[in-house]
């Protein structure tokens, strides 16, 4: 087909709602031989909904609920989101004080005065609260009241329609794919696996996040090679502004991601990767 120049190239990327902010980003992609991808938001559609409640007796199940979503309210996650939403009463008797958000982990508050903490297994483990009968059988809201586990609460997303062909099709061009999560071990390798991922990494901290890509762009630049990350913007512009090439789903809107990327992608669907890295190939410097 007939090169582009490269603000051809920009300009035709812009046309598949591709946002390119410089001709240099077209460049790096034509390098890039590894692609590591956040999960939640990015490779899944970043809408959660309750699957399971399993509290501890006494507490029930409207009880766990409703405490986490008195909590959950006051976070903009979307795990926090899909609580809120399930719980169907209003939260008027909940008096919250003191809220901490741990990114990567979860949050914490006073909740009518108890301590309470919600987050994953690293979360809880941080206040030397034991989990008991846990199961991984999804994304884990653990709930700890007082110092006391008090239950479960499990939460599921699914991979957005075009995640396995846009992984399929970058495998083909031999780009190496890469998972970096916080979720735990099992949701991670299962939607690796789902999807056709070559490696996955799991129960990450945003800095264990930016670590792993720093890892894999010193790899990568041994061999002459470019890493591009592709994130949500939650929890993950630090790593977005390491990569080589940071290439952010925009169109939750989230400023922080859009600032910190190189490549917006407006419809936030994973394949328009393959666009903008088909564009780049085509795109050539023009020599005045
Ligand atoms: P991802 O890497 O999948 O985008 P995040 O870094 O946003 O995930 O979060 C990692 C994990 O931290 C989540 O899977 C969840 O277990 C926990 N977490 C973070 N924020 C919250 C919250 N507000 N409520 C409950 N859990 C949370
Ligand atoms: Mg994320």
């Amino acid at each position: 087909s007939v090169p582009l120049s490269f603000f051809g190239g920009i300009g035709a990327a812009s046309r598949h709602g591709v946002l390119i902010k410089g001709s240099n980003f077209l460049e790096v992609l034509n390098h890039v031989d590894t692609i590591a991808f956040d999960k939640t938001g990015t490779l899944t559609q970043g809408k959660f909904t309750v699957s399971k409640i399993a509290p501890v007796a006494p507490m029930t199940a409207h009880e766990l609920l409703g405490l986490a979503a008195a909590v959950e309210q006051h976070s903009n996650h979307p795990i926090a989101q899909s609580v809120v939403a399930a719980y169907p009463d209003n939260l008027v008797d909940y008096d919250v004080q003191d809220i901490t958000e741990t990114a990567g982990h979860g949050i914490s508050a006073t909740v009518n005065g108890q301590g309470v903490i919600i987050g994953n297994a690293q979360a809880l483990a941080a206040h030397q609260i034991k989990l008991t009968d846990i199961e991984l059988t999804g994304t884990c809201v653990n709930v700890a009241l007082d110092g006391q586990y008090v239950g479960q609460i499990t939460v599921a997303d699914q991979p957005k329609p075009d995640a396995e062909s846009a992984i399929t099709a970058l495998k083909q061009h031999d780009i190496q794919t890469v998972l970096l999560t916080g979720d735990n071990r099992h949701i991670a390798d299962r939607i690796g696996k789902q999807l056709g991922i070559s490696h996955v990494k799991s129960d990450l901290l945003p800095a264990q996040k930016v670590t792993a890509i720093e890892t894999l762009t010193q790899a990568a630049h041994a061999k002459n090679h470019r890493v591009a990350f592709v994130g949500d913007g939650i929890n993950d512009t630090p790593v977005l502004a390491r990569a080589d090439v940071g290439i952010a789903m925009g169109g939750l809107g989230a400023d922080a991601a859009i600032e910190a990327a190189d490549i917006v992608i407006m419809d936030d669907q994973p394949t328009k990767i393959n666009v903008a890295m088909k564009i780049a190939k085509r795109t050539k410097t023009i020599v005045w």
